[in-house]
């Protein structure tokens, strides 16, 4: 793998030995320079480094001003910095590795153990890097329905918790649609799990198309979804959940689905700190609005009246009954 180092030092001749010494061991494809920290900061604004030699003592910009600044920035932190002392110099070295550096090497130097000490850190860079990506994947692993990419019901509840009390403290609308696919065990009887798992599919990316970017769709479970609308109305959420409906009806499936005709029922609540106080009690009437257009025949979007009396249905299903 390609790695970088930035060598920040005011003595060019010192630089010139550091990168000769380096060079010999072929640890490094790219080697930055800069003659104090205002510009070695400027480096690593701009490149990928993967290390830090760092002098203490420069004009302008010292080492320990080069160290604070980096400490201001949390996403350059996980870069090792190695800083440059003079033989006797132990209190410095102690303040420098306080202030974040990760070590340090007193010169004159000793070409071994530079190399040597490079190579620990780097190595150690390295083992962090990969522990960040894993735990990343984690992450997105533990948020994610892994057969439509959406995100889970594990996940969908916590967003729905905090755009509940984004809510309640500032007072924005915030609306959830919940939709379940009509019918859908017919799906798994006639052409096999599989394929159903392939409407599944296809049902999430619809959903996902109609929806803003800050929106949040996840599958809620079996071939039940949801959607959170921040700053909709209900009445906008009521539109969005019927475009969801539309796009669904009109959808074609290719072989060996080109015979299915799909419909979803929908059921829309706006959240309300005084009717649904609860994460789970707004949930409960988005739920009773679906409830709704099922028994209203399916193929259609319901929502509550803001006095919690049943709607009347927004939308008409096209006489698609498979009952
Ligand atoms: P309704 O219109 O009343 O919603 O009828 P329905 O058939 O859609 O509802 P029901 O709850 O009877 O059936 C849901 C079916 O969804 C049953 C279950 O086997 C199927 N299912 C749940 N999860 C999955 C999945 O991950 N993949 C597949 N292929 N099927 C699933
Ligand atoms: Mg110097
Ligand atoms: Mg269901
Ligand atoms: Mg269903």
């Amino acid at each position: 793998m390609a790695s970088s180092v930035l060598i920040i030092d005011d003595s060019v001749s010192v630089r010139e030995q550091i990168i000769r010494t380096l060079e010999s061991f072929s640890l490094f494809t790219r080697y930055y320079e800069a003659e104090d920290g205002l510009e070695g900061f400027k480096k690593l604004l701009s490149s990928s480094v993967d290390i830090i030699l760092c002098d203490l003592e420069m004009p302008r910009i010292d080492g320990f001003k080069f160290l604070s600044m980096l400490k201001a920035r949390p996403d350059l932190q996980d870069i090792p910095v190695i800083i440059l002392t003079g033989m006797n110099d132990r209190e410095r070295k102690i303040k420098g590795l306080e202030q974040g550096a990760s070590d340090y090497i007193t010169k004159p130097f000793d070409h071994e153990e530079l190399v040597a000490r490079v190579k620990v850190h780097l190595k150690i860079k390295k083992l962090q890097d990969e522990l960040k990506r894993s735990n990343e994947l984690l992450l997105e692993l533990s948020n994610t329905d892994h057969l439509t990419g959406l995100f889970n019901r594990r996940y969908m509840m916590e967003a729905l918790d905090k755009e509940v009390q984004r809510s309640i403290r500032k007072g924005g609308n915030l609306s959830l649609i919940l939709l379940d696919i009509d019918h859908f065990k017919q799906v798994n009887d006639n052409f096999g799990h599989l394929q159903g798992d392939a409407v599944l599919q296809k049902v999430a990316l619809q959903l996902q198309s109609e929806l803003r970017g800050y929106d949040c769709a996840a599958r809620y479970g079996g071939e039940e979804f949801v959607a959170i609308l921040p700053d909709s109305t209900l009445k906008e959420a009521v539109f969005v959940a019927d475009r969801i409906r539309l796009a669904v009806q009109v959808t074609k499936f290719s072989e060996p689905l080109s015979k299915l005709s799909l419909t979803v029922s929908l059921g829309v609540a706006c959240f309300s700190p005084e009717r649904s106080p609860t994460v789970d009690r707004f949930i409960k009437q988005a739920d009773d609005a679906l409830y709704l257009a099922k028994a209203n025949g399916r193929n259609r979007v319901e929502f509550l009246e803001p006095e919690n009396a049943p709607a009347v249905a927004t939308s008409q299903k096209k006489a698609t009954e498979q009952e």
